[in-house]
């Protein structure tokens, strides 16, 4: 069922011309680990005079893309499989291959589908996770009247868990697997008509999401609007790529001209008790991590001590413009969009 793009993978090797006994990294996703014996056995047939090596740790997104790791491994290329390209690769430390791992679906089967279940006449966005993104434009091709929004800086009709291209009023018909995702929709936009296709029994599912889930973090951005933002711990993502550095200058700098103090704390997995730890002395901790740690459990760090701010809710706090957009109707997840003057895009 998967497509994991070996074929690509190898003329990637070809193309970096390694010496023999040079090392090539493997990453993949947490999911799809169990194949990397496959990906290796594959890979070594075509290259037997390379080393392979996996990198296992946990990948929860294309921005856990660990070009760190690959050079301490002194791996001279990587091929991080699952997601498509966040970080530019001009930023990581060597030469990668992105290969997203496409899910074969039955494009006849959805736009069947969607033709019966849905008038042409009303507006329906498509959207989905990189792993169905070239069905998403076969499925567009064959029913122009569908549009496919784009987040600046992602594929079109590309979606993260924190990051929701603009939709328009109307339906809105997400490809996908698991909630993970939909739930940023919900979380985004919190009146959308709101449909699953499931690619696996080609059922359409109307989903629904608690309303108003969101406005306690809301409510404590606004507590904190106009306070001095005291001693600033900005946790720094060190999952791949997850803490973007150009956002840590910039706040860094922010904080400081706000008459603030920034401390800089580096943490892998983020969790309640490891942010708990760091917390003594601080009056805020912004995450430059995955903001949906924040979002997801946010009750569960309400036990840390002090606010636990996501780098959108961190913009809110000091940004008019920011807070304008925030205070409004949905909770703008935007983190990879370039142009979020306050997200992570690299
Ligand atoms: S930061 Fe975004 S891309 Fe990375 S794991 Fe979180 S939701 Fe996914």
């Amino acid at each position: 069922m998967y497509n994991l793009e070996l074929e690509r993978a190898v003329a990637f090797i070809e193309e970096s011309k390694l010496e023999d006994g040079a090392k090539v990294a493997l990453q993949l996703p947490d999911g799809l680990v169990a194949h990397s014996g496959t990906i290796i056995a594959e890979l070594s047939s075509h290259f037997p005079q390379l080393r392979f090596i996996v990198i296992a740790n946990t990948v929860y997104g294309a921005c856990c893309i660990d070009d760190a790791a690959a050079v301490a491994l002194n791996a001279s290329v990587l091929i991080h499989f699952g997601h498509s390209e966040l970080v530019p690769s001009s930023m990581l430390l060597l030469p990668v291959l992105y290969v997203r791992v496409t899910i074969a679906v039955d494009v006849p089967a959805i736009v069947q589908a969607i033709s019966a279940f849905f008038p042409s006449d009303k507006p329906l966005a498509l959207l989905s996770t990189a792993q169905y993104l070239s069905a998403l434009a076969d499925i567009h091709a064959a029913l122009p009247w569908t549009t496919v929004p784009r987040t600046p800086g992602l594929s079109a009709g590309e979606m993260l868990g924190c990051t929701v291209p603009p939709i328009p009023d109307g339906n809105v018909l997400v490809v996908c697997d698991g909630r993970f995702h939909l739930e940023a929709i919900g979380i985004a936009y919190p009146d959308a008509t709101l449909y699953r296709f499931d690619p696996f029994n080609h059922k359409i599912y109307r989903e629904e999401f608690e309303s108003g889930g969101l406005a306690p973090r809301v409510e404590m951005v606004e507590r904190l609007r106009g306070r001095p933002l005291g001693k600033v711990g900005l946790l720094h993502g060190t999952l791949g790529r997850q803490g973007s550095l150009p956002l840590q200058r910039k706040l860094v700098n922010l904080i400081h001209r706000k008459g603030g103090e920034a401390v800089v704390v580096a943490m892998s997995l983020t969790d309640v008790d490891r942010v708990q730890g760091i917390a003594q002395g601080l009056d805020l901790i912004v995450l430059l991590s995955c903001p949906r740690l924040a979002i997801d459990w946010g009750s569960q760090f309400e036990s840390v001590g002090v606010p636990v701010l996501t780098n959108m809710e961190f913009a809110a706090l000091v940004d008019e413009g920011a807070w304008a957009e925030f205070s409004g109707k949905g909770y703008p997840l935007k983190n990879y969009s370039k142009k979020c003057n306050f997200g992570s895009a690299w």
